[in-house]
Formats: C-alpha cells, structure tokens, sequence
C-alpha cells in the first residue's frame, strides 16, 4: 500500500479522455497539486524514445494508464490493425519506463472485453485466458490482456507496485459522441435527442436490442482508482463496475425516457449484437470495501444535460475521411 499525499506527483496518461478528465476532476478536487500530464501531440506514447525521456524529466511517483485507442463495436471491427498496434505499444512503453525511473505505483486501465466470449455471468476476474474472445473486439482485448500481463510480470521480477483496473462500459461527461466510433450509450442519446429536436418519426438501434450491457459513470470509475491506488496491490485484473446490468432494448427505452422522445425505435439487424452478455462479478472490489453510488437514469439525465450544453464535433469530422486510416485517426485516441 502506499501513502498518497497532496503534494505525490502523479502523471495521468490520457488525462483528455473520458476516463482521464474524471480523473484529473476527482484528484483536484482531493487536493492533488502535483499532476503531470501531456497531450497526445506534446507526447506519442507509441514511441518509446519519447515516452523514456518524458519519465526521465518528470519523475513521477505514481502512474495512472488511462490512454488508449477506444472505440465502440464498428470501429473496433474495421481498424483492428490500428487498436492491437496503439495499445500494445502505449502499453509496453509506459509500464516499461514505469519500471525503469522507479514508479512507486502503476494503475493500469483496461476493460471488460478481456473476458472470453462465452465466460459465465457475472465474469470473474479467474476467467481471464479460458476461452476464446469476442471477434469483433478481440485485437484491442489482446492489447490489454498483454497490458495485465506486462504489470503482473514486472511484479514478479522486479518486484514493482504494479495493477490493472477493468471497469465495465463506461460513460459520463466527455464521452464520444462520434455516432460511427462511440459505444452504445453515449451514441442512444444523441440520436434520441437529434430524433426529439428535429422532430423524426423513429430512432434506429443497432442489432437486436437482446445483449446485455452493464454501464458505469466515469465518476464512480475515478473515485474508484484513487481507492484502488491507496489499497489495492495484487496480481490480475480487478473487476470495478456497477454490478447491474440492462438489454439494450431496456437501455434504448430509458433514454428515449430521459430525452423526452415521442417516436418509435427499430432495430438494425444488419448491425453486430457482439457479446450477448457482459456483467461483471465485483465481490472482489466490494469485500475490498468500494461501491458504486450513481444511478444509471441519474447519470444518463447528468450526461444528456452535458451533451447538450457542451459537446461539440471535433473539427476533423467537418470534412469525410478520405481513407480508413484517417476514420481510424478520428476515433478518440486517448479515452476508455
Ligand atoms: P460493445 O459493448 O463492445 O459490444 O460495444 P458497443 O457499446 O458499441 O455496443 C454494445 C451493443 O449496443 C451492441 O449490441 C450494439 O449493436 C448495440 N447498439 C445499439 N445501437 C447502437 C449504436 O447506435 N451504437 C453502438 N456503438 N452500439 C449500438
């Protein structure tokens, strides 16, 4: 365990993310006054040479990993190539340099895609590497399985103070609201509410409505990190998330509730369902003493009000991407 002062210098990779911006808030408002951070222009993490001299001057005693190429089902589908090579270079390079300038603790983020396909409801944390992974998003899930696998085994040799957090689907301000490269929450309310605003007759949702999806606000997520980093120091994934989980159908109807929506929704059977079902087992975490407390209605109303009052497109989706490279670019590259 270690001691986390005020003043513990603290870098948080991906710190303009949807995970990382919750983590600056909820570490300024604690009271942390040391935080090191740097934008993914000021600092590739792909490239080591970069991320060895970026830890040689800033020192930090503690590390948060919270960058990555995300995206939701489509995108993860059509840019393997990008999601596999991003990750498992950000991945190597940080815990690497983590190792090597003394880091004291090692956060490292992943998700619950790590879990085989057909692992058995809740998932638990022993299921790790027993079967085989969803397709859709295996080449990001293989990334970060190496990521629990690089901390687990500096432990082992090195010694060194090194975790992995996987929370479940997460949202909240600062999600991505890109409708082609966003996960399921964050793009519902935007076509419910584009659907109210223009006055549209029906809202489509992909796939079959049927999977069923545990979500987690990225406030409860930061909140529990910093427990985590305080309490925790054990090889393997540790699960965080809410412990409930919905359909996509039950979500879609929630949050055309929310919005205010009038119309009809029809299901896209065109579009991937993905894995029927993804619900973590948190016994782990709870009997470590940490529980979520936000509503999902509560924070799909707070996340709807911050969707309309502060999202705006990013100026690179004014223009269509003229290869797949640069649609891949355009997916947000430092958010879980
Ligand atoms: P996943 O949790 O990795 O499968 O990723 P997503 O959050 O992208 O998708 C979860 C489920 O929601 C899948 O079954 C999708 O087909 C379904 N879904 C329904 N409508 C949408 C949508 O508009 N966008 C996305 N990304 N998923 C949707």
């Amino acid at each position: 365990m270690i001691d986390l002062a005020p003043d513990t210098r603290i870098y948080v990779a991906g710190h303009r993310g949807l995970v990382g911006r919750a983590l600056m808030r909820k570490l300024e408002r604690e009271g942390f006054t040391d935080l090191s951070t740097r934008t993914s222009q000021d600092l590739d993490l792909r490239d080591q040479e970069q991320v060895g001299s970026f830890f040689e001057r800033e020192r930090p005693e503690v590390v948060i990993l919270a960058a990555a190429r995300v995206g939701g089902i489509l995108a993860n589908d059509t840019f393997p190539a990008q999601f596999i090579y991003d990750n498992l270079m950000i991945a190597a390079n940080v815990i690497h340099a983590s190792y090597e300038h003394g880091v004291r603790k090692l956060l490292n983020l992943g998700s619950s895609c790590i879990y085989p396909k057909f692992a058995s409801q809740p998932l638990r944390e022993n299921a790790l590497l027993t079967g085989p992974l969803e397709p859709t998003n295996r080449a990001y899930a293989v990334a970060k399985i190496a990521a629990i696998e690089l901390c687990d085994s500096y432990r082992r040799q090195y010694g060194c103070d090194f975790i992995s957090a996987m929370p479940t689907n997460l949202y909240g301000p600062h999600d991505n609201f890109n409708l082609e490269t966003s996960h399921v929450l964050a793009a519902l309310i935007r076509k419910f509410y584009e659907a109210r605003v223009d006055g549209r007759p029906e809202v489509v949702v992909w796939g079959s409505g049927t999977p069923r999806r545990e979500f987690l606000h990225v406030d409860d997520l930061a909140d529990a990190c910093l427990f985590l980093l305080a309490n925790f120091s054990e090889p393997g994934p540790i699960n965080v998330g809410s412990g409930k989980d919905i359909s996509i159908q039950e979500l879609a109807v929630l949050i055309k509730e929310v919005v205010g929506y009038q119309g009809r929704i029809v299901f896209d059977a065109s579009k991937p369902d993905g894995t029927p079902r993804k619900l973590m087992d948190i016994s782990r975490l709870s009997t470590a003493g940490w529980q979520a407390s936000t509503d999902l209605r509560e924070g799909l109303v707070s996340t709807l009000d911050w969707y309309r009052r502060a999202w705006k497109p990013p100026d690179t989706a004014l223009s269509p991407p003229a290869t797949a490279r640069q649609a891949a670019d355009r997916s947000d590259r430092a958010t879980h």
